[in-house]
């Protein structure tokens, strides 16, 4: 198999998995977003799945993100992951078509001015840490609430959502869980705040089961990756 063909059925392998979770929690598979995280891996792959029909692919730094989405001519939705610099805010705001890691004041207030600096609004999604450990993105359980009240005030920001990585070695169930719990009372307060970005390869079936609105799957679909330089 080439490049192609394999990625074409691992994205076919996939889709049947989210349909099978779908099922067993009643949900509705128009309800599932996909992004396909390809950090680490070429832009020919980024090429590959446009032909393929992907839509949302997602990065996690900066410039590699900013390289890429120059290198690709498709018009792709471009999904902004994890930890990000404040001293990378504003460029990131230019092309992110959303940012799934805020969590802090000082990150969204920079945001916020890159996306006004560039006219025009951005999607954001703010990050919740269950893991609680020093060095983790992510804003406490016992933070989000008043972080979520500046972004749905800032201007240029857009409030979408919410998202976790759910910590390594540990059940992630109650981790999602909670999550959907989080989101519910947000959206009681927010409205159009009803992303829920959560799954990844290991556990995205998992979080189909909670209310998992966006997917961010990489190595399933892309296979291991390269080594971090
Ligand atoms: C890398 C990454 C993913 C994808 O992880 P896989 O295990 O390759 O599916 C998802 N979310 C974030 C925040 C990531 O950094």
């Amino acid at each position: 198999m080439n490049r192609q063909e394999t990625i074409a059925a691992n994205l076919a392998a996939v889709e049947e998995r989210i349909q099978r979770a779908c099922d067993r929690s009643g949900r509705n598979r128009s309800e599932l977003h996909p992004i396909v995280v390809t950090k680490t891996y070429p832009a020919s792959d980024v090429r590959i799945l446009a032909e393929l029909g992907v839509r949302d692919v997602g990065e996690n730094r900066h410039p590699e993100a900013e390289h890429k989405r120059d290198e690709v001519p498709e018009p792709l939705r471009w999904h902004f992951l994890g930890g990000l610099q404040t001293n990378k805010a504003g460029a990131v705001a230019r092309y992110a078509d959303m940012v799934h890691g805020v969590d802090r004041p000082k990150l969204a207030r920079s945001l916020d001015r890159g996306a006004q600096a560039a006219n025009r609004s951005l999607d954001c999604l703010i990050q919740i840490d269950f893991a609680q450990t020093d060095g983790r993105s992510g804003v406490p359980v016992s933070q989000m609430a008043e972080l979520a009240e500046l972004v749905s005030q800032l201007p240029h920001l857009r409030l979408r959502g919410v998202m976790a990585v759910a910590p390594l070695g540990v059940d992630p169930e109650p981790c999602f869980d909670q999550l959907q719990k989080i989101s519910h009372d947000l959206q009681a307060g927010v409205r159009g705040a009803d992303i829920i970005s959560a799954g990844m390869s290991g556990d995205f079936e998992i979080a189909v089961k909670y209310g998992a609105t966006h997917l961010r799957l990489g190595r399933v679909i892309l296979g291991d990756r390269p080594p971090l330089q």
